[in-house]
């Protein structure tokens, strides 16, 4: 039987802001339905590298292919035609519109698009029951949580139908009960063949979600280990390059 090839495979990836190396060759293989995690300190170059595998930045150096075939991504329209979807750190919402509203907001009016509210409003509860993206469709951005407006985020990645889900440190933003929840959620999207990759630096989220991890220090990528067979302390040394002593 043939093996799928990876969702995602980044290869050599180099990139340069002026002579500033933020990725230094780093290669990245998240197969099908996996949950990675990318582990790394602050500007170690995690942002920059989905940058790239999102369509926002084109790398230096280097080579992506998203289900085996190779892409030149022009920008992240490119790069949500080819099934990727991501939550940024950041959200991109507009305060006075509806979940819904903003979910639509941005669809391309193209032949098929689905513009009609009722319509979408439809798909966005399918999606959000069957994610457990417990949500009320109709609420104006600026009345809800925070957490409530990452979900949106991320339904608004799922009805533009991502397989593959970058989650750009998620959990800097939730309460611990918002971050139970969406490991939760995370897990369930996986289950459902969605590949997941996940920035942290929350060794404890790394080893309730992810099975691999990829760890960057300084632009190069440290290794990629099995998280299962990865301690906290290892991965914790290899994110900062020296051993750390608790008491
Ligand atoms: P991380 O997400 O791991 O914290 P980033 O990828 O955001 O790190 O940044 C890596 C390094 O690249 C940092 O030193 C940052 O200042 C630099 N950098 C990121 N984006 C830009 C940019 N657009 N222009 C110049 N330098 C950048
Ligand atoms: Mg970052």
């Amino acid at each position: 039987e043939k093996k799928l090839a990876p969702a995602v495979e980044m290869r050599g990836i180099t990139k340069l802001f002026g002579d500033f190396k933020a990725n230094d060759g780093i290669d990245l293989v998240v197969e099908k339905g996996e949950i990675h995690a990318l582990l790394g300190e602050n500007g170690a170059g995690k942002s920059t590298l989905m940058n790239v595998l999102y369509g926002l930045y084109k790398p230096t150096f280097g080579e992506v292919k998203i289900n085996g075939e190779v892409v030149d991504f022009q920008g992240p329209k490119d790069a949500i035609g080819k099934g990727l979807g991501m939550v940024h750190q950041h959200f991109m919402l507009f305060q006075p519109f509806t979940v819904v509203e903003n979910i639509i907001l941005g669809e391309e009016p193209t032949k098929g698009a689905v513009l009609d509210k009722k319509i979408a409003r439809e798909k966005v509860v399918e999606l959000s029951n069957r994610y457990g993206l417990k949500i009320d469709p109709d609420a104006k951005i600026e009345d809800i949580s925070v957490g409530m407006q990452q979900r949106v985020e991320i339904l608004k990645a799922l009805y533009r139908d991502a397989e593959i889900l970058i989650f750009d440190e998620p959990t800097a933003v939730l309460t611990p009960q918002e971050i139970d929840e969406l490991i939760a959620i995370i897990k369930a999207l996986a289950a459902e063949g969605k590949s997941i990759i996940i920035i942290t630096h929350k060794l404890k989220e790394i080893k309730a979600l992810a099975e691999k991890c990829t760890i960057i220090r300084r632009g190069q990528r440290i290794d990629t280990v099995d998280v299962a067979n990865t301690t906290e302390a290892d991965l914790a040394e290899m994110m900062v390059g020296r051993a750390i002593k608790f008491n």
